[in-house]
């Protein structure tokens, strides 16, 4: 026999079902996991912080309906947010989120609450006094772990640094560990992922991590307050402190001498020390040298923009994450056209789910490419000789490769001969770097290319079509 919240659970999803698209049902409904009924609470499981508001916003009135239904009009909707176990010390810890409250208050007869989450508050992080042995949050985001950290060439040696960090913190020659890069690549990720790591590997390890402004404000309020003292020995207390984008303390000269003080004492009891910033130590300006010749001593590891690859990989990463499908061919289309920042690719992402479920409409390409339209006006935008590739050999069913292959079978030299031809219209790139990337030709045989195309383009009525066709397909960009 079932036990009972599952099968309520079973009749509502039959009621929800019925009343909105199959798609938004797959997405927003499926992955949720029904946990108990108690005193005629409902306790529902959703995946992630983000999946909790949106049914707030957009199903609530319906999902109400469908508790009282099964379950009377006193019944009352609680969620609970699914973190992974990294931050036992919160377990049970509860916060409200705005919408939620808005929303109980607007649905008068269900009240929703949310039991867990992981919010990014910032604790008091002093002394207690009196109290021997401090628990500090770690500030920790459970999904920010090297699971889901994709990685790929653009991250390998930054990633592996960070590894073998999490594995001997303190005790490696990567202390500092320092990681670099513009914004939206990965490095507030992979800073969550060591600390993770570490209180993995090392439960009795005190991890901090803090955002820079975090710090500063801190160290502000603690001499308005006169404390400073205790600023300074609660951060001497950690093992492993993490400072994530310090680039903002440019200029703060006291916050500085307050930052190197602290990171002396660290570095002298083996101690490790991670930083992120949005440049290279040598570049960052407005940090005093003996400060920057610190950042020095460890290791400064890069992160760059993700090749197509990784990024297919991490868009695939985050809808397993979130337990929502989508066809590969869409997923493909977003990490072809947002290629500069993985946060923007994310963003689109979300967009999009948001969309087809607003619009109750199925994710396909076609609103896809009139999502990103919309989404990366703004943003130069060129279509790539790599998506021009692959739009010609999708419309002749050929494998991407053999467009870099030596063969000179006729139906893959016009292939080949397409893709220079569109690459020349369409692009900026020379001819030179058009023939490097379709197989390694020179720049006359792309211009011969060229030729031919537009010879055809008059003679041969068929090739025509194919031409007007692709054509088609590329200017939706
Ligand atoms: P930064 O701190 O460099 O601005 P973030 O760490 O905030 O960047 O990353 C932006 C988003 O991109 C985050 O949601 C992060 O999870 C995601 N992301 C970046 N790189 C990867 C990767 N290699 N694998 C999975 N997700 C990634
Ligand atoms: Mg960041």
């Amino acid at each position: 026999m079932k036990k009972k919240h599952v099968e309520v659970w079973d009749n509502i999803l039959k009621v929800i079902k019925d009343n909105i698209p199959l798609q938004s049902f797959k997405t927003w409904f499926e992955p949720i996991v029904p946990l108990k009924i108690e005193n005629n609470i409902l306790t529902i499981q959703v995946p992630s912080p983000f999946f909790y508001e949106w049914i707030e916003e957009h199903y609530i009135t319906l999902l109400s309906k469908a508790i009282k239904k099964e379950l009377g009009p006193a019944a009352r909707l609680e969620y609970s947010i699914y973190i992974e176990k990294s931050r036992p010390e919160k377990e049970g810890y509860s916060i409200k989120y705005p919408t939620s409250q808005k929303n109980s208050v607007k649905n008068k007869a269900i009240t929703t609450k949310i039991n867990v989450d992981n919010s990014k508050e910032i604790p008091n992080p002093f002394i207690i006094p009196g109290l021997k042995k401090i628990q500090v949050d770690s500030q920790l985001v459970a999904s920010y772990s090297f699971d889901n950290f994709v990685e790929g060439d653009c991250n390998r040696l930054a990633r592996s640094a960070g590894w073998a960090v999490a594995e001997n913190p303190g005790k490696t020659a990567f202390n500092p560990l320092f990681i670099y890069s513009q914004t939206g690549l990965g490095k507030t990720h992979l800073l969550h992922a060591i600390g993770l790591q570490v209180k993995n590997n090392f439960p009795n390890l005190t991890v901090l991590y803090v955002q820079t402004e975090q710090f500063m404000n801190q160290f502000i309020d603690s001499v308005r307050n006169n404390n400073q003292n205790d600023f300074v020995h609660f951060y001497k207390m950690i093992d492993v402190l993490i400072l994530d984008d310090i680039q903002f303390l440019a200029g703060k000269e006291k916050t500085q001498d307050v930052f190197f003080h602290i990171f002396n004492f660290l570095h002298q009891n083996n101690k490790q020390i991670i930083l992120s910033s949005d440049k290279p130590p040598v570049e960052l300006q407005g940090m005093e040298p003996r400060l920057l010749s610190r950042f020095k001593w460890g290791l400064a590891a890069d992160l760059q923009v993700p090749d197509l690859e990784t990024r297919i990989a991490i868009l695939q990463k985050k809808l397993y994450a979130n337990g929502i499908e989508m066809p590969d061919e869409v997923v493909e289309y977003l990490a072809y056209s947002i290629n500069t920042n993985v946060r923007e690719m994310e963003g689109a992402l979300i967009s999009l789910m948001a969309q087809a479920s607003l619009n109750k409409k199925e994710i396909t390409l076609d609103l896809a490419r009139k999502m990103i339209d919309k989404f990366v006006k703004s943003t130069s935008r060129e279509i790539s000789i790599d998506y021009i590739q692959k739009v010609v050999c999708d419309y002749f069913n050929l494998p991407l490769d053999v467009i870099n292959s030596k063969t000179r079978k006729r139906e893959i030299v016009q292939a080949r001969q397409l893709a220079m031809y569109f690459s020349k219209k369409l692009t900026k790139n020379s001819l030179n770097t058009i023939g490097l990337h379709c197989g390694n030709k020179d720049h006359a045989t792309v211009l011969h290319a060229v030729k031919t195309v537009n010879n055809l383009i008059e003679t041969d009525k068929q090739f025509r079509v194919y031409v007007e066709d692709i054509d088609k397909k590329l200017k939706v960009f």
